[in-house]
């Protein structure tokens, strides 16, 4: 052979070795790439063009020539419609399997006009050695079918072109490179194989081999130095990491598969040996939560639960939101399960505050007027569908202006706090105590007539009278007047029975005060 020649395919070997290389290196690396199969298939195929290109070369009879065109072609053909596909993964485009099929439909036609061409001329009229060529260099002479084959390349190729140039303004600028070394990939083909039918190419030589593992080489370099399609799984395991929320990733037999750095602080532990563990077990061990393992339904695929953990050492309740979501991969099957806390534990508290001013009066911590009037409703519904007996009382400190002007309002709100603190002792089972308003209050007693209710609150304001209260300058009597109405069937709402025990209070203060008044109809 000659020098030009075995030069020629000592690199057309280097060629084919450095995209089988490549091939290797996606394949070894095929989880974290996203595409890596179809790069794969892009070496694969490359690999065999070429090869079969530098058997060619070294063929030096037309027919065994022309066997290994035919095995070029399994490269030459099917190459382009996998670059397309390529892209199409790369921009996260995904046709329909019908569609997928489709594409590889000329070139499957392709193959198969070359692999029979004898019988018909429809893919080359004529393959001859070039006359006068000091190697044994063959042309062809093309028909019909490779015109259709010719056209489906560039138009896999163009269509690559125009959806990584679509991709090209909302790509980010470290991205961009990827952007670049993919249209290297589409583009350098296209315009090697113009300057090779035009003769512009050394010798009229046929580039493409080494073309293609320029190709390869810019894949490598992009994927080594930028990270062709890997760093979007790194960047979303950075953001599960370093996420705030605790996650958990369970398989389909609900054992441990992979935690965050979150949980390990929500639930300090051993997460280094749970791994394959069942989270029934971990359930209790390591997280802690009262109650069963969220989503455990078998069609529980997705949803949200509160629960809570006391912690061991102060005694304080932790609260957390879990949420519970299935993991589908890309078929759409269920693979397993994500389980994610959130700490809502000042949520909750800011919650429970929030309840307590809303329910509760802020000086003597007991119901205020709404809520009062919210529960008396509901009480006295139940009391008059079972006709049973209800009494309200209302009551008033008497002279508390005088306490107020003699000792100053903050004398004047512990009085009102003493008061309270009496009150209290005469609450027992369902009777509700609320401040009704400055220093009035009311007291529902739920099963008991009028008179009752009266003889049981004279024990209240006796005791009120016989226990002073404690003044800067001595002690200070603190009496109050009461005003008794009950339930009858011509007062049955709580409206109208406040308005009867008010009127009564009004009997016992204008009776001289330090009295229970019972309402009666007029
Ligand atoms: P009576 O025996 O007729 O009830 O006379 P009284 O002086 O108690 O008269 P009244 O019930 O009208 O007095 C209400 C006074 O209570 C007026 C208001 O300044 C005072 N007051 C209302 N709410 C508060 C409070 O939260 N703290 C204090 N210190 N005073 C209050
Ligand atoms: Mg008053
Ligand atoms: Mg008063």
């Amino acid at each position: 052979m000659d020098t030009p020649l075995t030069v020629y395919l000592t690199l057309v070997t280097a060629s084919g070795s450095l995209n089988f290389l490549l091939g290797l290196y996606a394949y070894a690396k095929r989880h974290e790439l996203v595409a890596a199969r179809t790069l794969v298939a892009i070496t694969i195929l490359q690999g065999i063009y070429i090869f079969a290109f530098a058997f060619e070369l070294s063929g030096d009879n037309l027919e065994v020539i022309k066997r290994w065109i035919t095995v070029e072609y399994i490269g030459i053909a099917y190459t382009p419609v996998v670059g397309l596909l390529l892209v199409l993964q790369y921009t996260s485009r995904t046709p329909p399997r019908a569609a997928l099929y489709l594409l590889f439909l000329i070139p499957t036609v392709t193959l198969l006009l070359v692999a029979t061409n004898d019988w018909h001329h429809l893919f080359y009229k004529s393959v001859y050695f070039r006359p006068g060529a000091y190697t044994p260099l063959v042309d062809v002479q093309y028909s019909y079918w490779y015109i259709v084959h010719g056209a489906y390349t560039f138009s896999c190729l163009l269509v690559g072109i125009v959806l990584l140039l679509k991709q090209w303004r909302g790509t980010k600028r470290t991205y961009k490179g990827q952007l670049v070394a993919l249209l290297g990939g589409q583009l350098i083909p296209i315009v090697t194989t113009f300057l090779y039918v035009i003769g512009k190419t050394p010798y009229g030589m046929d580039l493409i081999p080494f073309v293609l593992s320029l190709t390869t080489a810019l894949y490598i370099w992009a994927m080594r130095s930028t990270g062709l399609m890997t760093i979007s799984p790194i960047a979303k395991e950075h953001i599960v990491e370093s996420m705030r929320e605790g996650v958990i990733v369970l398989d389909l037999k609900d054992r441990l598969i992979d935690y965050n750095a979150a949980v390990r602080t929500m639930f300090p532990g051993q997460w280094q040996i749970a791994i394959g563990k069942p989270m029934a077990e971990l359930w209790q061990d390591l997280i802690g939560l009262k109650g069963p393992l969220p989503g455990a339904r078998p069609n529980g695929s997705e949803g949200m639960q509160e629960m809570k953990r006391p912690d061991a050492r102060t005694g304080a309740c932790h609260y957390y939101q879990v949420r519970y979501s299935a993991i589908r991969n890309r078929s759409g099957d269920t693979v397993g399960k994500l389980l994610m806390f959130i700490d809502i534990t000042e949520l909750k508290q800011l919650q429970e505050k929030l309840k307590v001013q809303a329910y509760y009066d802020g000086l003597t911590g007991i119901f205020n007027r709404t809520q009062f009037i919210l529960r008396a409703r509901g009480l006295l519904q139940r009391h008059r569908t079972r006709g049973m007996a209800a009494s309200v009382v209302l009551f008033d400190i008497d002279c508390f202006k005088e306490v107020n002007d003699t000792y100053g309002h903050e004398t004047g709100d512990r009085v009102i706090q003493h008061v309270v603190s009496v009150s209290r002792r005469f609450v027992t089972g369902d009777m509700l105590l609320a401040r009704y308003g400055g220093e009035e209050f009311v007291l529902l007693l739920p099963e008991m007539e009028l008179g009752d209710a009266a003889a049981y609150v004279e024990g209240l304001r006796a005791s009120l009278a016989a226990e002073s209260f404690q003044a800067p300058d001595g002690p200070l009597s603190v009496t109050a007047s009461f005003g008794v109405a009950a339930l009858s069937p011509d007062c049955e709402s709580i409206e109208q029975l406040l308005r009867h025990a008010d009127a009564a209070l009004y009997e016992a203060k204008r009776a001289g005060r330090n009295k229970v008044s019972q309402w009666r109809q007029p």
